[in-house]
């Protein structure tokens, strides 16, 4: 289950800029940064949360609190919808 969302979540990113950690099998290491996204339509950061940490799997962190540059672009799901 928490093999199939990494390995998800890798492909994703893969296709966004280069890991900044080698997957391994040690998932653990894993930067929180790699899942978190900058959506331009609210201009908010947001980042994804694996399920067994947070049942909402994503969370939207408030204007200004955290830099968006170098974040990947990416609308979040409030935005999605
Ligand atoms: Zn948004």
């Amino acid at each position: 289950m928490i093999d199939y969302i990494i390995k998800t979540r890798m492909s994703e990113i893969k296709s966004h800029h280069k890991p900044s950690t080698t997957y391994s099998g040690k998932f653990r290491k894993i930067k929180i940064d790699d899942f978190m996204f900058f959506c331009k339509k609210c201009s908010c950061v947001w980042a994804s949360v694996a399920p067994f940490i947070d049942r909402i799997k994503w969370r939207k962190y408030p204007k200004g609190n955290i830099p968006s540059y170098g974040k990947t672009r990416k609308k979040c799901p409030d935005c999605e919808l």
